[in-house]
């Protein structure tokens, strides 16, 4: 009998037809010029609080289209569906921080005639992959009067650039035969920031110790009148410099970074858009802090979500329960998912395993060894969610992140599983994923953002 077997679909042979390939191009390119412009979770937040004001919704629940913010690095919003809140409403997560190097508080350092800045790395980075690339500062300096000064260096065509040199071949046979994890140390991801001293005063004024590191703050006071101690209540985060890019000759691949899990918030929130009369109340939130636990106030661990859902049903359905409406919501974790790499597909189990270009991924359990700290989604609710995104023609997966006890990792799900609702890890499949240069498939990307739309549309 034809049809029994389980076949997993191509987004390119799904959108074959002429004005689903514009659709898909043009979505692909308002999605590089947002990757390009969010480079970090306070950018990611604010892109996504732009999107919704221009939509016509407003801080608060006076209105049924509300958005809350949390540090302009966590935002929730939500809009009022004709159904009550008794019944549940319709959420996707997302993360808007992903993987970089931090700059730490006291970062200026001298060292051989040149200036660094010492950092800390954020969330789960391959070491090697930071050095002799262009990078950029984003971020935010704060003075002692409460003045936020935001820093963005490193993108125009006119600015300088930053980057952490490697070592020359020459000079690192001996590191050649090193354990990866002893042959990039951390402290040695030391960005470039300066080269020239302050010089011996032609009245005769000795030039200062440091004199490259004197510069340094010399240029730092002259851009954003800040003196060294400023840089304590600083959030510098040196990411790569430059826009994301199409990637191959059939442009069907986007190159950038961030893409985890700024695909999920892009295409989640253009979703949310395009859905304008949904029968549940449909909500958005985008946590920040994923990549390193999901801990701090911005993380999926914090309260901000149950407050906003409590201030949701105080302005909007008073006499229901905070409790009933997480009880009955359907949930979807919107985060990426590993494609098989073509060079390493030993890691993959290929039969649960996710593919580029094949639509969006779904993810029954997170966790590893034994899917430990998984959310492990109830087969009933895969049930409806296939059935939801299969009415619509759309091409998605069901993939685990590496072979048992290979892969594994986390994500936010198990954070809204624990009020109750049925949720389970959608997203599309990256190549290269945490690298400072990640790569998504132009369908997948589509079939993403239709998925979404379809999952707040559903009844
Ligand atoms: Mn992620
Ligand atoms: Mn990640």
């Amino acid at each position: 009998m034809d049809g029994l077997e389980s076949v997993s679909r191509s987004g390119w042979e799904t959108y074959r037809a002429p004005e689903q390939r514009r659709a898909m191009d043009e979505l692909a390119r308002a999605y590089i010029r947002f990757l390009s412009d969010c480079k970090t979770e306070r950018e990611a937040a604010a892109g996504a609080v732009a999107a919704l004001e221009a939509a016509g919704f407003s801080e608060g629940f006076a209105s049924g289209r509300a958005w809350k913010s949390l540090h302009g690095k966590a935002v929730f919003a939500a809009r009022r569906g004709r159904r009550p809140l008794s019944e549940g409403v319709r959420l996707i997560s997302a993360h808007t921080d992903s993987p970089r190097l931090d700059l730490k508080q006291r970062p200026l350092i001298e060292q051989a005639g040149v200036g660094q800045a010492k950092t800390h790395y954020y969330g789960g980075l391959r070491k090697y992959q930071w050095f002799a690339r262009p990078l950029a500062l984003h971020g935010v300096i704060v003075k002692t009067d409460g003045r936020v000064i935001p820093v963005r260096l490193g993108e125009d065509d006119s600015d300088p650039v930053f980057t952490v040199a490697d070592l020359l071949p020459h000079l690192a046979h001996k590191d050649s035969s090193l354990k990866l994890s002893d042959a990039f140390d951390a402290e040695k991801l030391n960005v470039i920031l300066g080269h020239e001293p302050v010089l011996k005063g032609e009245d005769g004024r000795e030039a200062p110790k440091e004199p490259v590191r004197a510069r340094m703050l010399e240029l730092l006071h002259e851009a954003y009148s800040i003196r060294e101690d400023d840089l304590i209540s600083a959030e510098l985060e040196a990411v790569p410099a430059g826009p994301a890019r199409f990637v191959g000759l059939d442009r069907g691949i986007i190159g950038g970074y961030g893409q985890d899990d700024r695909i999920c918030v892009y295409t989640a929130l253009s979703a949310f858009l395009e859905a304008e009369d949904p029968e549940y109340t449909t909500c958005l939130i985008f946590w920040d802090k994923e990549e390193i636990g999901s801990d701090g106030s911005t993380g999926a661990s914090s309260r901000f979500f149950e407050y906003c859902m409590e201030d949701m049903a105080a302005a909007w359905e008073p006499a229901t329960a905070v409790r009933t409406i997480m009880m009955h919501t359907r949930a979807l974790s919107g985060d990426v998912h590993a494609a098989v790499d073509p060079d390493w597909q030993d890691r993959h189990e290929l039969k649960n395993a996710a593919f580029f270009g094949k639509g969006l991924a779904f993810c029954k359990f997170t966790g590893s060894r034994g899917k430990y700290g998984a959310n492990d989604a109830h087969p009933e609710y895969l049930g409806w969610v296939r059935s939801v995104l299969d009415a619509r023609n759309i091409p998605w997966q069901m993939a685990e992140l590496g072979k048992v006890d290979v892969g594994g990792g986390g994500t936010v799900a198990l954070f809204l599983a624990a009020y109750g609702m049925d949720v389970v890890d959608a997203g599309p499949a990256l190549l290269g994923m945490h690298s400072p240069f990640e790569l998504s498939s132009v369908p997948d990307l589509y079939a993403a953002k239709l998925a979404y739309r379809a999952f707040f549309e559903a009844e």
